[in-house]
């Protein structure tokens, strides 16, 4: 399950360590025609390539359009954790949504990574797949919360695979002397992120789906048929998911108001010898720690290190992504000052004011899911299933996530900005802050 030594740039990609070690994968077509189908997906990141998959298997005549390529979206560029649960913590649930709800959740957000693992055994899908993630205090005031949260998750979910571990054990897992204790959780697990979606396309094309790249959607139209258009073609189709997430832009703008799209960066090291990776991460668990604009990290199939930090909220990415990430890694890993960076990229990922995933229908056969706010490896792989399950008429787990209201950002689609900017600053200026 290594992609270890492929050098395989994939065309198209934004330039990342993920697109220099893809699998081989096919280039498909872009629509110059007009065709017929069940359901037409809008996007091929998790959300969409999970949607098609289940669908196909289901026996529905799907049809993807993607924008770009399969894959090229946060789905292609992000860190790889697939952590249980939901984003937000169940006492934050419980308190929100009563415990049944946040019951049903939190067995929803195991099983998404229950789903995860299955795919990818079930589809052979070649994506450095491996187990633990370790939650790391960033303040030593934040150790408190991890300790309850693991009790938690223990004692009233049921959930034997967390732990809290004190600060001289975490500090035998991690190289690094900034952290106070750690949640180590060997339920979760970490993959190459753009392997594991070229692996969904290519499962759900065994499966009968047909994919069209390049392919940008400019307008849809519900109804029945609903029409979806693209600059050379059409789909004429029975049911239409959105799953553009983050990349939604103005095409629907019934939505556009719930989510923010924030851009988030990751640096890739050389390949660092298997001593310096082993101090770094002992046990080559993925890594994350507590602060608001999380860092995190992980080691590659081929010992690169994998480090995720800094964010911001401009339609632009900084114009050197290496150095941008490269001053949080220095602040983890001082011992790195002279290892070479070989990739920077970033990414457009949506977050939701209530940070829990927004999805539901616009009308009875138009669907949509996003706002993963940094959760969506599994959540988005199994809202496609339950998109799956709602087309095919069962609505309940559907449901469950589509009624939890999602609150429009202060000043809906066309000023969003100002107010989170503001909000984002703050919370990550007290990251910097002390306890
Ligand atoms: C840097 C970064 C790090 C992250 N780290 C993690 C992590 O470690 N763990 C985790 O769980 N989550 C993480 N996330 C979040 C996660 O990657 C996303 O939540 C998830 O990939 C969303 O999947 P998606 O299919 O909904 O959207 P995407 O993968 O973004 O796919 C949307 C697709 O829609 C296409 N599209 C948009 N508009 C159109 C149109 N008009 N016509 C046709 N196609 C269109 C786009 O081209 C794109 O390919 C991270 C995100 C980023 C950016």
């Amino acid at each position: 399950m290594s992609t270890r030594g492929t050098v395989n740039k994939l065309i198209g990609h934004t330039d990342s360590y993920y697109a220099a070690s893809a699998n081989a994968a096919p280039v498909y077509p872009a629509l110059e025609e007009s065709v017929e189908a069940d359901v037409c997906v809008i996007g091929a990141g998790y959300t969409g390539l999970s949607s098609a998959l289940h669908l196909a298997e289901r026996g529905y005549k799907v049809v993807v359009l993607e924008a770009e390529r399969v894959g090229w979206g946060a789905s292609g560029r992000n860190g790889g954790h697939v952590g249980v649960g939901q984003r937000r913590g169940q006492e934050d649930l419980e308190k929100m949504l009563g415990m049944d709800t946040a019951r049903q959740l939190w067995d929803m957000g195991v099983e998404a990574v229950h789903l995860v693992e299955q795919l990818i055994h079930k589809h052979a899908i070649s994506c450095d797949l491996k187990r633990g993630i370790l939650h790391l205090a960033a303040k030593r005031s934040h150790n408190e919360h991890l300790k309850m949260e693991a009790d938690l998750l223990r004692e009233r979910y049921g959930y034997e695979q967390i732990r809290y571990a004190d600060e001289e054990e975490a500090r035998t897992m991690v190289g690094s002397e900034r952290y106070f204790g750690a949640q180590v959780d060997d339920g979760s697990l970490h993959l190459h992120p753009l392997n594991f979606a070229l692996g969904l396309a290519g499962a759900a094309a065994a499966a009968g789906v047909t994919f069209y790249e390049n392919s940008r959607v400019t307008r849809y139209q519900g109804g029945s048929p609903c029409i979806v258009e693209t600059e050379r073609g059409q789909v004429r189709a029975k049911n239409v998911v959105l799953a553009c997430n983050g990349y939604l832009g103005n095409l629907e703008p019934r939505m556009a108001g719930k989510i923010m799209p924030i851009n988030n960066f990751v640096l890739a090291t050389e390949p660092l010898p298997e001593t310096l990776a082993q101090e770094l991460i002992a046990n080559d668990y993925a890594l994350q720690d507590t602060l608001f604009v999380i860092d995190y990290w992980k080691l590659s199939g081929d010992n690169r290190l994998i480090f995720g930090g800094g964010e911001n909220y401009t339609s632009r990415f900084p114009q050197d992504i290496r150095s941008f990430v490269r001053k949080y890694m220095l602040a983890v890993y001082p011992q790195l000052a002279d290892t070479r960076i070989d990739f920077g990229w970033g990414g457009t990922l949506a977050i939701t004011m209530n940070r829990m995933p927004h999805l539901g229908r616009l009308e009875p056969n138009v669907y949509y899911s996003q706002g993963y706010s940094g959760h969506g490896v599994p959540t988005a792989t199994f809202a496609g299933k339950l998109i799956a399950e709602v087309i095919a008429g069962t609505e309940e787990r559907f449901d469950v996530l589509a009624q939890i209201p999602t609150p429009t950002f202060p000043g809906g689609t066309l000023l969003r900005w100002p107010g989170l900017v503001t909000g984002m600053l703050y919370y990550s200026l007290k990251d910097k802050l002390g306890a």
